[in-house]
């Protein structure tokens, strides 16, 4: 089955404190891998070393067979990603953000970003700094997901969800998983 995800012996240390330590795993297409360990664990500096966000001690990741290039528009265009911590651009409206997120994609993705913000019941008018803590991880997943990318990468994805609206995230990904599509999920939720 064909690798979307390849992270080998990833080893991350700040400074003399150990992040992760010589992590190995896999994801093929379509497979579903949670990431699940209790706060600290080292969940989050496994996600942004995969993302590049830090850099790694020692340690690969490939997608696709390729290393991450930060030029490589084919990678962006291929993962969603949801932070743990979301920070966007405070002043602009919901969609503001919305319209420039769709603005980097060739493709049309503007009928589903519409499909997603309705289910989410996300409020395009509201100011992101004006947004509450829960409101703010709708807006994070329909930026993961309005592009349909092949792999989503989600940190914490249902923490400050409503039970409701867990709900609706949990269909969401049972959709995305029928599509086919690769998903890396963390929580600390045991
Ligand atoms: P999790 O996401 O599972 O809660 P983290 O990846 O945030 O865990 O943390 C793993 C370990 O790395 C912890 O011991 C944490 O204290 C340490 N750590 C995480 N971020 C930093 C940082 N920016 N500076 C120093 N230590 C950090």
């Amino acid at each position: 089955m064909k690798k979307i995800l390849e992270v080998e012996k990833l080893t991350k240390y700040y400074g003399n404190v150990l992040g992760i330590e010589n992590l190995s795993f896999s994801l093929s297409k379509g497979e579903v891998f949670g990431l699940i360990g209790p706060n600290g664990a080292g969940k989050s500096t496994t996600i942004r070393s995969i993302m590049n966000l830090i850099n790694k001690t020692e340690g690969t990741v490939k997608f696709e067979g390729k290393e991450f290039d930060k030029d490589d528009i084919f990678i962006k265009e291929m993962i969603g990603y949801l932070p743990s911590e979301i920070h966007l651009y405070e002043e602009l409206s919901v969609k503001e953000m919305l319209d420039f997120h769709e603005s980097f994609y060739k493709k049309n993705i503007h009928k589903r970003r519409c499909e997603l913000v309705k289910r989410l019941k996300l409020d395009e008018d509201k100011k992101i700094e004006e947004l509450s803590f829960g409101n703010l991880k709708k807006l994070g997943i329909v930026l993961a997901f309005m592009h349909s990318p092949k792999l989503l990468i989600l940190d914490e994805a249902t923490s400050g969800l409503d039970p409701i609206m867990q709900q609706t995230f949990y269909e969401l990904l049972k959709e995305e998983k029928e599509k086919g599509t690769t998903i890396l999920y963390s929580t600390h939720i045991l």
